[in-house]
């Protein structure tokens, strides 16, 4: 039987949601049985590779880094998971979106806030350049699955996952699966 090859992605979220992955507990000896973890924060892969099957992308766009992240992803995998509410709706890392671009935050936590060296942090190459605005992922690449929940409880991640393994799609339905938060 072929493995399927999976991935996560952390983009902009708390990591919160790669947490309750590992929340899968024994579950997960029964998942690295029928797949291969291709690339992810757990491992040290810095390529994304193509021809991956799933992926869970956890957070939303808010750097050009993500930007061009997700397009790369999104061009090299079969099924892209929108996994927690950042991934899903912008949720947290969307709250300065009222404040209409990047720049107050910028000035308050680096200029306003600091005790010394005031500076605004600019590497080009190294520090991504944050967007005006947040975006959920939809927003930007199709997204196949949405896996909400801040972040999914690990019954969730596994009602999501384990019907793709046996080559079916999720059916998440219901309170316990799509509630936010
Ligand atoms: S959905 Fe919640 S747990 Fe997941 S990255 Fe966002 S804030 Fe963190």
């Amino acid at each position: 039987m072929t493995r399927l090859k999976l991935a996560t992605v952390w983009l902009g979220g708390c990591s919160g949601c790669h947490m309750s992955f590992l929340d899968l507990d024994e579950w997960l000896f029964d998942l690295a049985a029928q797949v291969d973890l291709v690339y992810s924060p757990f491992m040290d892969t810095k390529e994304y590779p193509e021809g991956v099957d799933v992926v869970l992308i956890e957070g939303a766009i808010a750097n050009e880094e993500h930007l061009h992240m997700i397009k790369t992803v999104r061009e090299r995998s079969q099924i892209l998971i929108s996994f927690g509410d950042c991934a899903v709706t912008g949720n947290v890392t969307a709250l300065r979106n009222p404040l209409g671009s990047a720049e107050p935050v910028l000035q308050r936590c680096y200029i306003e806030a600091a005790d010394i060296h005031p500076q605004i942090p600019q590497e080009p190459g190294i520090v991504p350049q944050l967007l005006d605005r947040v975006t959920p992922v939809h927003a930007v690449v199709p997204v196949d699955i949405y896996l909400p929940g801040c972040p999914p409880s690990a019954t969730r991640i596994k009602a999501a996952l384990e019907p793709i393994l046996h080559g079916e799609t999720p059916q998440l339905a219901g309170r316990e699966f799509i509630k936010f938060g």
